[in-house]
């Protein structure tokens, strides 16, 4: 192979990759010899000529380089990414006896493969493209994934807006192998459920969650429950799993809702113990404050409101607000599970968004438990932006 291009960085600017961060910006970049194309593997050199890596160049994106590795000597190669898929795969130890197993297999930047995420639900595999080097790799990682897991089938669905940033057109469909199920069904928690791999929300299905619904699971007996961004009813199901004694989904997508009904049924949860809300959240929970409804438990886990720093203070309004409502809606000594999938939005800020809330509706609210993104979603300590989800349970007064 030819010596690759190599990305001199502007003086000061390596402090970041000396740290292992993976990415480079465009600021940080003096110049460039040789001319990549998008995905090409250049070598990062310091202000002082010293090799620091080699990455992904993406010339469209303000990332610029995604970081393969910090090993200035390392090949970028089939070899090199196959290993790097063995080893994420590996970590998510073998699918257990409890049914079609659900994990996340690849974490991004957070498994080594920047951009690139990878589902399984069962033995369907589905990918999600987001950054011009795993897309330049993307049939080696194909490869790589069908080996290192054993499943046949391979969806693609690189069809988030990040691919746009990239300079990349969005695209999904059937990849590798067996066409895929209409839904594909899973078992969480002793929970059935079913993933719409071609038109669900990202993969299908927020697996993200999984240990904050067995939490939820725990907490839930006799309770009645609001689930509200209940998207196929994860957390309401596992509620009803767990002892709720009624549960309400409430979200403003019938399909998703439907789904969510479906899987009452699949689990034999009686019809008078749930039923489905097709509403927009912030406007129905005034309603109900005004029918005078309450609720004992309330979990809010709304789609991510900081979009990008600009957005900052916008969706931290729309996080106190749907607090604050829910908040409202709560009996004496109810429970609130709160989530932000915003990765702007840090911990810290996102606590004090909810005692502002709880302040604003009269109400002491003890911090009993914080909850995170599951197991398979690890995050890098050197990657902070792979930690997006954080959730509180509090206890009101
Ligand atoms: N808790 C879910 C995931 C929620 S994703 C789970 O465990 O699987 C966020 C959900 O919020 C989506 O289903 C989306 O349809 C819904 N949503 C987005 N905006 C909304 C609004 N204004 N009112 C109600 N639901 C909304």
């Amino acid at each position: 192979m030819s010596e690759p291009a190599v990305v001199h960085l502007k003086p000061g600017r390596d402090k970041s990759l000396r740290r292992w961060h993976p990415w480079i910006f465009s600021g940080a970049i003096a110049r460039v010899s040789g001319t990549p194309n998008a995905g090409d593997t250049v070598s990062v050199v310091g202000a002082n000529g010293v090799p620091l890596g080699l990455g992904a160049y993406s010339p469209h994106s303000q990332i610029r380089v995604r970081l393969w590795t910090f090993d200035p000597h390392q090949e970028i190669d089939a070899a090199f990414l196959a290993e790097q898929v063995a080893r994420a795969v590996a970590r998510r130890g073998t699918p257990d006896e409890g049914g079609p197993w659900a994990r996340r297999l690849v974490h991004a930047e957070n498994d080594g493969l920047p951009g690139l995420i990878v589902d399984r639900y069962g033995d369907q595999l589905v990918a999600q493209i987001l950054a011009a080097g795993a897309e330049r790799w993307k049939e080696e990682l194909a490869d790589a994934l069908l080996a290192a897991t054993g499943c046949s089938g391979l969806y693609e669905r690189s069809d988030a807006d990040v691919r746009i940033k990239e300079g990349l057109p969005v695209r999904a469909g059937h990849w590798r192998g067996p066409q895929a199920p209409e839904l594909v069904e899973i078992r969480e928690n002793g929970v059935r459920l079913l993933v719409d791999v071609r038109q669900g929300h990202k993969t299908g299905f927020y697996l993200d969650q999984r240990a904050a619904r067995a939490r939820v699971a725990d907490l839930a007996a006799g309770r009645r429950v609001l689930n509200c961004f209940a998207y196929t009813g994860g957390f309401g199901l596992a509620a009803l799993r767990g002892g709720a004694e009624h549960v309400t989904h409430l979200d403003s997508s019938g399909p998703a809702l439907a789904l969510a009904d479906r899987h009452g049924e699949l689990n034999g949860f009686e019809r008078s113990r749930r039923e489905s809300v097709e509403a927009d959240a912030f406007a129905r929970l005034r309603q109900w404050q005004r029918e005078g409804r309450s609720f004992d438990l309330v979990v809010l886990d709304p789609p991510k409101f900081v979009e990008s720093r600009q957005h900052l203070p916008r969706g931290c309004r729309g996080y106190k607000d749907i607090n604050l409502q829910a908040l409202k809606l709560l009996r004496p000594g109810g429970l609130l599970v709160t989530f932000s999938c915003s990765g702007l939005l840090e911990a810290d800020l996102f606590q004090k968004i909810v005692a502002d809330a709880a302040l604003d509706a009269g109400r002491h609210l003890q911090l009993v438990e914080r909850l995170g993104q599951a197991d398979d979603h690890p995050v890098l300590l050197s990657f902070p932006e792979g930690a997006y989800l954080k959730g509180l349970v509090c206890r009101a007064d």
